[in-house]
């Protein structure tokens, strides 16, 4: 039972390619994006706490995050694939603590790797389709910004503990995605 994070900058599918690993290798796909929109759908006090700061495309709290993952780890005994989550290194901290807490770990950090210029302009693809109130022209710079600022640190702190392994993700979404699924096949 492997637990493995899935780390790119906004744009570089992670959700993509963590929701065709879960259903592989039958592991649970936690994405902290997909757990805040579903609580701003459904309008619970959290949800309208998170709403305008996601549209803004800030980072929310790390409290919000960590309770949300926490309750996830808890209710899913698989091997986990993590999207979006840990973007501070502080979260990267409290993700050795939860697993260690239920006797798990964390098993590798699979990076996405993708220069400014594509990031961009695969938002913009997604921006077409995707309905998400955060896809629109005026947050994208402000979210990759907030990436170089609060998340990219994150790497350094898996680089340290030996637990990443990077990959080039400026391919073809296909290509990318055997890519991983090989990682992932021999990690398994
Ligand atoms: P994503 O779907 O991963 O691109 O996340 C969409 C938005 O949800 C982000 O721009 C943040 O506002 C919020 N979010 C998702 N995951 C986290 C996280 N781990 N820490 C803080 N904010 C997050």
């Amino acid at each position: 039972m492997k637990n493995i994070v899935l780390f790119g900058a906004p744009g570089a599918g992670k959700g993509t390619h963590a929701g065709l690993i879960a259903e592989k290798f039958d592991m649970v796909h936690i994405s902290t994006g997909d757990l805040l929109r579903a609580e701003v759908a459904a309008q619970t006090p959290l949800g309208r706490r998170v709403d305008a700061i996601m549209q803004r495309g800030d980072l929310v709290g790390d409290d919000v995050v960590v309770q949300l993952v926490d309750h996830a780890i808890t209710s899913s005994p698989q091997g986990l694939i993590l999207d979006g989550f840990p973007r501070t290194v502080e979260q990267a901290q409290v993700l050795d603590f939860l697993l260690s807490h239920h006797g798990r770990r964390l098993d590798h950090v699979i990076s996405i790797d993708m220069p400014r210029a594509e990031l961009i302009r695969r938002l913009r693809e997604r921006a077409a389709i995707s309905g998400r109130a955060d896809d629109n022209e005026a947050t994208f710079a402000h979210r990759l910004e907030e990436y170089e600022l609060k998340t990219r640190p994150v790497l350094d702190y898996y680089r340290v503990s030996g637990l990443l392994i990077s990959i080039d993700g400026s391919g073809e979404i296909s290509e990318t995605s055997t890519r991983i699924c090989q990682i992932v096949k021999e990690l398994v």
